[in-house]
């Protein structure tokens, strides 16, 4: 029999894994520190692309599964300037190759796809050790602890697995992201949901911008992205935080402040951090990183993807050599280490989205990835 496999965290990457892992009949648990499934929202829309997200939910035999979940004409983006002028509006051009689906629709079709009892939720790990011969213990918050031959470690920025493999820890890009929702855009909000368009929204000026998605029944959700000091905002409650974001937007145009200073939710502040890039480690004997916990890089739209791709390569390597532990993660780590390397070295996405020449910056950038037709 295969050795049974020991997931922490329940992200996309953890998932795709233990779905994968399932479909070969390979035994696994997965350790969640949330509660459940409906503990905390899950953000908004993901692109998930031909080259990693979909062939991962390929293997993971859920692909039909996901296209049910794709929302049209969410392929459409624009660039504004801080007055509200367009730059750019390229519309949903149809072909559907790189299919926008909300992250939390994604989860659950991937919990929903695994038995019961697999996912334990309100299990935290506050800390893993090495037994020898490549078994390592857990121990959770509360005091429980497990054994297991074969630990993975999907458990994101933070990871309690990492310290196992790699002595790196997450630095600070500079920019802190703040994130509103706006709901029924269409009817309650009409001149922003305009403004937003059918998908995408970039508007951008040097060192602050408004990333914002429409997503289902005309909900707006945006990020607000400031060059910031790591501690800027820290401790401050939703009112002090909303009013110290509204200011940093003062003279930005009406329709695109609504986002922010109208907001339904309260604001979520999330500092941004990443990994080294090119964070790689020597083969530890039993145990494993994917997603965020091996290669945290800036939101450059591959994260979520890279994760997935991660989960369904192991998986995969896993059910190959069902006797080979060694094998499998070394096999595994051995494809992972050059892609995830090559994703995030490539050009500092926040200088060309918040630098000294946005908006014109980033214009360029899309003009150069996508020409127009
Ligand atoms: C603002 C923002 C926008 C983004 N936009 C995109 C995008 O458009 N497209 C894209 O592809 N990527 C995007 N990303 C990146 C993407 O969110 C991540 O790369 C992706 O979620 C990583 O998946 P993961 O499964 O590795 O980790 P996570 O999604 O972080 O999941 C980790 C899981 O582990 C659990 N966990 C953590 N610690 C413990 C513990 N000690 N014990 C037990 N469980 C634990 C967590 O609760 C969580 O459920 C964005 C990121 C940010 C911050």
């Amino acid at each position: 029999m295969a050795t049974p496999v020991t997931v922490v965290g329940a992200g996309l990457g953890g998932l795709v894994l233990a779905r994968v892992l399932h479909v070969h009949g390979v035994p696994v648990t997965v350790y969640e520190a949330e509660a459940s499934a409906t503990a905390r929202t899950q953000g908004g829309l993901l692109d998930i692309h031909p080259w990693n997200g979909q062939p991962a939910l390929e293997a993971a035999g859920l692909i039909e599964e996901f296209r049910s979940l794709v929302l049209p004409g969410r392929e459409s983006y624009r660039v504004l300037d801080r007055a509200g002028t367009v730059l750019l509006d390229r519309p949903d051009d149809g072909t559907g190759e790189r299919p926008e689906v909300p992250r939390g629709a994604l989860r659950q079709m991937l919990l929903d796809s695994l038995p019961d009892g697999i996912v334990r939720w309100g299990r935290k790990v506050s800390g893993a050790q090495a037994l020898g011969e490549g078994r390592h213990e857990l121990r959770f918050t509360g005091g429980a602890t497990v054994v297991t031959s074969l630990l993975v470690g999907a458990d994101g920025a933070w990871s309690r697995i990492r310290p196992l493999l790699s002595a790196a820890t997450p630095e600070y890009v500079g920019v802190t992201s703040v994130e509103y929702f706006l709901f029924d855009g269409d009817t309650r909000h009409r001149a922003t949901a305009e403004a937003v368009g059918a998908g995408s929204l970039f508007a951008l000026a040097p060192g602050k911008g408004l990333l914002v998605y429409r997503e289902a029944g005309g909900t707006l959700h945006t990020y607000a992205q400031l060059k910031a000091a790591p501690d800027w905002l820290a401790g401050a409650d939703g009112a002090a935080v909303s009013a110290q974001v509204v200011a940093e937007f003062d003279g930005w145009a009406p329709e695109l402040t609504a986002l922010i200073a109208d907001s339904d939710t309260a604001p979520v502040v999330r500092p941004l951090y990443t990994l080294p890039v090119g964070h790689r480690w020597d083969r530890v004997p039993g145990v494993t990183l994917i997603g965020d916990a091996a290669h945290l890089a800036p939101p450059n739209g591959e994260g979520a993807n890279l994760a997935m791709q991660d989960g369904a390569e192991l998986g995969q390597a896993i059910a190959a050599h069902p006797d080979d532990v060694e094998a499998a993660l070394a096999e595994y780590e051995q494809a992972m280490f050059p892609r995830a390397g090559a994703e995030a070295g490539g050009e500092d996405i926040f200088d060309l989205m918040l630098g000294g020449d946005a908006p014109h910056s980033w214009v360029a950038m899309m003009n150069e990835a996508e020409p127009a037709s």
